[in-house]
């Protein structure tokens, strides 16, 4: 089958491009203007920009957290994921401390296989530490999974810093990259302590238990430990100013560090968890949480300047009636927010429309410096002769709400209802297949699980 997409502004990395692009099979043949094919199935552009599929490397499906397990799993979010324009997730594959990872990974191929609509990949969790870790971690890179995750805090999945250090010496060995998440994990114990004894049991008490300085704090430990074993390393969802001033000082020093942030950190601010009704603040229960208008700002700008490299969800979807189970003690909430089907547009609308990120940016933020970062590149990210034929039709001229009434997350409300948005997605093309059309998902169950190999980034 040829499909041929007609008089679109194509996105990439470097700018946009008045082009057309030929589809053979699953595979995109040629970018250029002026393009004919015969027989080829025409699809009119005019007016519409082409993103390369976005890439979401930061999603939690079908995840026991906390006595419960996430709302969306691979069926539900991966549909959401690409009504969103997401062609391709990279989720977290967590064994339990004790596990081995071929089994951590047997578990999530599962939960995904003949299931997962879009493309996806795994990350591996490191949540132990052990010669069989060790070898285990090298097995890993040699089925496609060369990323890997690491948590400071999270009794559960954090590693002791001697470990930690242990890991991330073996991943310079295997020429990997690792994740982590940076908070400091005792100092929050320990304000989680105060807010309890003086009766703040609301959810109030769970950005004021995890303060800008303790994200800040782990971000400059992890990255002075990344630096004596000599690795290049990724912070997941950085949130704050002073995380991002630290990440500068590494930079500084030599260090080569990646950045993720996420859309909760850029378009809403702390006052969110202020709500009078329990419900109303409790839905934006995440970690990091969600902070100040300044660092917000912060994150703005170096998206701009390109110091953060890509923008997840770490959608991590809980109903309402879920976080209804910390009504009594904030820390019972299970922490995380949807976000997997909004984000291209959020990023469209706040960055691009707002003239905080011109297209390109919000090109490599989603697709191409994910798909580099991440090792599927130049297979994804790009809208190239012999990539995937994963494509985004973005109408910009069309306008929207972001609301739940609409959305098909496997979750009863949306932390961005009613944010007037600028441009929607009008068809998404998932290796050729029409997979979503105006709103209307076509996919079948048939992603495909994407080898990866190691950074060009
Ligand atoms: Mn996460």
């Amino acid at each position: 089958m040829r499909t041929l997409f007609k008089g679109g502004t194509v996105v990439s990395g470097q700018g946009t491009r008045p082009a057309d692009v030929l589809v053979e099979g699953v595979t995109i043949s040629a970018v250029g203007t002026n393009l004919s094919a015969s027989g080829a199935q025409i699809v009119d552009c005019a007016g519409k920009l082409l993103f390369p599929g976005f890439i979401d490397a930061h999603t939690h499906f079908d995840l026991a957290v906390a006595g419960t397990v996430t709302a969306d799993d691979f069926a539900t979010g991966s549909r959401a994921a690409l009504r969103g324009g997401t062609t391709t997730v990279i989720d977290y594959a967590a064994p339990d401390k004790g596990e081995t990872l071929a089994y951590g990974l047997a578990k999530w191929r599962e939960k995904a296989a003949g299931r997962c609509a879009c493309d996806y990949g795994f990350h591996m969790t490191i949540d132990d530490w052990s010669e069989g870790i060790s070898r285990e971690m090298g097995e890993m890179v040699d089925q496609g999974i060369p990323t890997f995750k690491m948590y400071m805090t999270y009794p559960a999945m954090m590693l002791p810093e001697g470990d930690l250090y242990r890991a991330l010496k073996r991943l310079r060995e295997l020429g990997c990259l690792t994740g982590v998440h940076c908070e400091n994990s005792a100092v929050i114990d320990a304000l989680i302590a105060e807010a309890k004894a003086a009766g703040h049991m609301g959810p109030a008490s769970h950005p004021r238990t995890r303060p800008a300085p303790l994200e800040a704090e782990a971000v400059s430990r992890l990255l002075r430990i990344a630096q004596v074993a000599d690795v290049p390393v990724i912070i997941v969802h950085l949130s704050t100013r002073e995380g991002l001033e630290e990440v500068r000082a590494a930079r500084r020093r030599g260090q080569t560090v990646y950045v993720e942030t996420c859309p909760q950190y850029l378009l809403l601010d702390e006052s969110v968890y202020d709500a009078a009704d329990y419900l109303d603040a409790a839905r934006y229960i995440c970690a990091p949480p969600i902070r100040g208008a300044a660092d917000r700002d912060a994150l703005w700008e170096a998206l701009k300047s390109g110091e953060i490299q890509t923008v997840a969800t770490d959608h991590c979807s809980f109903t309402l009636e879920q976080k209804r189970m910390g009504r009594e003690d904030f820390t019972k909430i299970p922490g995380g927010l949807p976000g997997v089907e909004d984000r291209g547009v959020l990023l469209y609308t706040a960055g691009v429309a707002a003239g905080r990120i011109d297209e390109a940016a919000m090109c490599r933020l989603l697709s191409e410096n994910a798909a580099k970062l991440y090792g599927c590149w130049p297979r994804k990210g790009v809208i190239a002769p012999g990539s995937d034929a994963d494509i985004v039709i973005y109408d910009p001229a069309a306008e929207g709400a972001i609301t739940a009434a609409d959305h098909i997350q496997n979750v009863d409300y949306d932390p961005y209802e009613g944010i007037p948005a600028r441009g929607t997605i009008h068809q998404v093309y998932l290796r050729g297949t029409l997979a979503v059309d105006r709103g209307q998902v076509l996919a079948g169950p048939d992603g495909q699980f994407i080898p990866r190999g190691r950074s060009v980034l």
